[in-house]
């Protein structure tokens, strides 16, 4: 199948998980049940293996109904730095989940304008949604670590519960003392230990500039992606 092809049936599928997701939410509220959504939020420049364990293991540790990946739009700390077009990213998210029934994409960020803060992205998921939902926005530790920097954090944590994926060799006992925040809501952040993060996107970049295989880091849809979008091949972008 091309590609155009592929990323037409990624999109038709995500379109009938979003109803599906609507409908489970519809009959988990009438029950007077809460829905457990994750969000699975980062760059995805590009999406690979570690990010999809990564949202595996936090549906299963926290019981999520759904994991909802959310590609940023304009991430206000990298105004400077040379990301890849957001709809790009969106389509490598796109066919990463395809084969998955609890992973969604979601065009939220990518759609709306001006810089993409977590802390407006989850208010408006609790408007999408309803408010009988309990919201777990998952990202990498180390986006974590510059968390006092973010938008409206007190709101943000009364919104939903953090979770921070770790990769392997990270010191989370040095890491709590090195948080610039009041240590009430250090204590709210859920850690989790994703030993397949010793893959990252800054690698892959690399290794695709480099010519060098990236086979079985990332789906073979997302790297067949790369190779015929022919992305990452300026030095200045795949560093
Ligand atoms: P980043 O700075 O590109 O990534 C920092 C580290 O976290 C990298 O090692 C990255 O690895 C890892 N990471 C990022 N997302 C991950 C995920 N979903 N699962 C596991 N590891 C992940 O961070 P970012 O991607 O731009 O931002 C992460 C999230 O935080 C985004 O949703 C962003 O919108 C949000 N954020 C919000 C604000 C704000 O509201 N002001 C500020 C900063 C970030 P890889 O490179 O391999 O992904």
């Amino acid at each position: 199948m091309d590609l155009i092809a592929q990323i037409s049936q990624a999109a038709i599928i995500n379109q009938h998980k979003q109803q599906t997701l609507i409908r489970e939410y519809q009959e988990t509220s009438n029950a007077g049940l809460v829905y457990r959504l994750g969000i699975m939020g980062g760059t995805f420049d590009p999406i690979h293996y570690g990010h999809l364990v990564t949202a595996e293991s936090a549906r299963w540790e926290f019981k999520l109904n759904t994991v909802i990946f959310i590609p940023s739009g304009r991430p206000p700390h990298k105004a400077e730095k040379c990301i890849s077009d957001a709809e790009l990213r969106y389509q490598m998210t796109l066919l990463a989940t395809a084969n998955n029934p609890s992973f969604i994409v979601s065009r939220l960020e990518i759609d709306r304008p001006g810089s993409s803060y977590t802390v407006d992205t989850v208010k408006q998921m609790f408007k999408d949604m309803g408010h009988l939902t309990d919201l777990f926005f998952i990202t990498g530790a180390d986006a974590v670590l510059e968390i006092s920097t973010w938008r409206d954090v007190a709101e943000l944590f009364g919104l939903c519960t953090l979770v921070a994926a770790t990769r392997p060799g990270f010191d989370l006992i040095e890491t709590k003392q090195g948080f610039d925040l009041p240590g009430n809501l250090i204590n709210k952040i859920r850690f989790i230990e994703v030993p397949m993060l010793a893959i990252s996107s800054t690698d892959i970049r690399n290794r695709v500039w480099a010519g060098k295989p990236v086979r079985y880091l990332l789906p073979e849809s997302v790297k067949d992606y790369i190779k015929q979008c022919l992305l990452y091949q300026n030095l200045e972008c795949a560093l």
